[in-house]
């Protein structure tokens, strides 16, 4: 062997050397690094399972607002109707996620009135299956069919594509055509019912 050839195969082992302990380095610290992450993974879907764990808060403004909405309908029952907007959120569920719903609050969020036209938007806290969640609905009542169409507060949701339905008296959906319940007039009519988290 001659010196070439020496320092050849020494230069050669240090490469190799070097690599197989790059190649080292770098499995460990993958390793520690996924490990890392694996654990705040882990931490975090617990987290966020323990937060679906507890009813989602719905702050109303019931006792606010019931009192006006007495004043201007004396013959208002909520009792009824949150029964009522409860209930067609059980059937709701039931229809999209086949499952039963709980529902452990439904309070007034707002209540919108205009020439012709008034709404009251409500928000449900609500167990689905093993999930906490949160649904709204609004009850809408038109004293006036002629301002109904220009009135931008009354807007309802295609039940089928969710599509707003702008034109009172629409029997269709422009958008995906299937029928649309009929708002009757002079009567409170629970429309919109979503969820919204
Ligand atoms: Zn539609």
């Amino acid at each position: 062997m001659d010196i070439a050839t020496i320092i050849m195969l020494v230069l050669f082992s240090f490469v190799v050397g070097g690599g197989l302990y790059i190649i080292f380095k770098l499995k460990f610290a993958y390793r520690k690094v996924s490990d890392m992450l694996g654990e705040d993974l882990v931490e975090n879907l617990k987290k966020a399972k323990s937060l679906e764990d507890h009813p989602r808060s719905v702050s109303g403004m019931t006792r606010v607002l019931l009192p006006k909405i007495l004043e201007d309908f004396p013959e208002f029952n909520w009792i009824e109707f949150k029964h009522d907007i409860e209930e067609k959120i059980r059937q709701c569920v039931k229809k999209e996620h086949s499952c039963t719903a709980t529902i452990h609050q439904t309070e007034i969020l707002e209540y919108v009135k205009n020439k012709g036209t008034v709404a009251i938007h409500t928000q449900s806290a609500v167990r689905r299956g093993d999930e906490e969640t949160r649904y709204n609905a609004s009850l809408l009542y038109i004293q006036d069919a002629a301002y109904a169409d220009s009135n931008n507060t009354i807007v309802v949701n295609c039940a089928n594509c969710g599509a707003p339905i702008r034109t009172f008296g629409r029997k269709h959906c422009e958008y995906c055509g299937s029928a649309v319940t009929e708002i009757n007039i002079k009567v409170w009519n629970i429309e919109n019912v979503r969820e919204v988290g």
